[in-house]
């Protein structure tokens, strides 16, 4: 494909790539005997398990990501489930990551499979925002046989957008000066940050299409909506001057099991919190990240979800810090009542990489039990498989939607 012109030579370029229903293409990559075929990677139809990818062909029935897998299989009868497998997925986003920083240092990983990167110092020496774009595409396919879509426009909020456009494999290349135009005719929902709530109420007040937001006075829609709607309205007319904040790692790690049945028993709960505490640290381990904070999220039989987090004295990656966090968020925070879950989820936000916020060496530096969980944490790194037994019995970590 021959990239399209990028006309202005000193605008701002930034790229938003985004893999391609990305656990499913990485079970087809895997299993090329699923090639064609609907493949739903998530919960099982029999469990209680929710979709978090389908691949193109699984999209034609309808199924989408974070819908039932019982309701995918109804509405897809020959789909093939597969069980997620979180490890590999991040093994071969890393090698993405990796492809994507040999274009830049300013990159910005949004989620497992999509980042952005601002290549507005590149062009002299790798071309147009355009040409790098179909050359990332390119290398992608090349090195890891998957495909990316990719967006290339002059702010986030454009790039991302463009790389919705024309999925899969798509290159939409939204030049400077022409968002604005491209974007008008767009229905609402496409504005970032615009969810199933503001849609209604802005629907509503008349705004249906992404221009509407431009045409309607401004002082009447703040009266109606609040000063949040300007941020909206710089969005419609194709403004958005958010930098490309380059971070190594998503902006929190995370892992959630839905139970094939609900749980109200306290102490396989804990059980069940800890094994996801001491994953979240393993992760966090892995990659030479500590956290500031921990997230403990759980949902009721009637599909209400708590979140609850706690902020650290000091940003670790210990299994025994990060394990006795959950537990206390679970049993302190959520105790009362005590009624059965059907989810729980332990996530770690807040994240610092070394050299970064407060060093190791804080207030509990040389505390006698701290070194020797470190070395233990180290011992349990090597031991392989150790986080497979309860998650293996019947309840599969479901990863959080990838919903492209
Ligand atoms: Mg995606």
């Amino acid at each position: 494909m021959t990239p399209p012109p990028w006309d202005c030579g000193h605008s701002r370029a930034v790229l938003h790539v985004d893999m391609d229903a990305f656990y499913a293409s990485v079970e087809v990559l895997d299993d090329p005997s699923l090639r064609g075929r609907p493949v739903i990677v998530g919960g099982t139809p029999e469990g209680r398990g929710v979709v978090a990818a389908a691949s193109y062909e699984a999209r034609k029935f309808g199924v989408h990501s974070a819908m039932s897998a019982a309701r995918a299989r109804q509405l897809c009868p020959e789909g093939v489930f597969i069980r997620p497998r979180p490890d590999r997925y991040f093994e071969v986003s890393g090698a993405i990551m990796a492809i994507l920083r040999g274009y830049t240092p300013l990159v910005e990983p949004l989620s497992i499979d999509e980042a952005f990167l601002d290549v507005s110092g590149c062009r002299r020496l790798l071309g147009t925002p355009p040409v790098i774009a179909a050359d990332i595409k390119r290398r992608i396919r090349a090195e890891t046989g998957l495909t990316a879509s990719v967006g290339a426009a002059a702010n986030k909020f454009l790039a991302k957008l463009a790389s919705d456009l024309e999925k899969p494999d798509g290159l939409v290349v939204i030049g400077p000066g022409e968002g604005r135009a491209r974007i008008a005719a767009l229905p609402i929902e496409r504005l970032w940050g615009v969810g199933k709530v503001a849609s209604v109420q802005l629907r509503e007040a008349g705004c249906a299409r992404i221009d509407d937001l431009l045409r309607l006075d401004a002082a009447w829609l703040e009266a109606r909506f609040g000063p949040h709607v300007h941020h909206l309205r710089e969005l419609a007319a194709g403004i958005d001057d958010r930098p490309v904040v380059p971070t190594h790692e998503a902006k929190s790690v995370g892992n959630e099991v839905t139970f094939a049945e609900d749980i109200a028993d306290a102490a396989q709960l804990r059980t069940v919190c800890d094994e996801l505490a001491d994953k979240v640290a393993r992760r966090l381990r892995a990659d030479d990240l500590r956290a500031r904070t921990v997230v403990l999220k759980a949902r009721y039989p009637d599909f209400t979800t708590l979140t609850r987090s706690v902020t650290l004295p000091e940003a670790t990656s210990g299994g025994v810090e990060i394990r006795d966090a959950a537990r206390d968020l679970l049993e302190q925070r959520l105790g009362r009542g005590r009624r059965p879950l059907r989810l729980l989820g332990v996530t770690a936000a807040n994240l610092v990489q070394p050299g970064e916020g407060p060093a190791a060496q804080g207030s509990l530096f040389g505390e006698p039990g701290r070194e020797r969980n470190q070395r233990l944490d180290r011992v349990l790194d090597e031991v392989s498989g150790r986080f497979g037994p309860l998650l293996r019995r019947g309840a599969p970590p479901v990863p959080e939607p990838d919903d492209t």
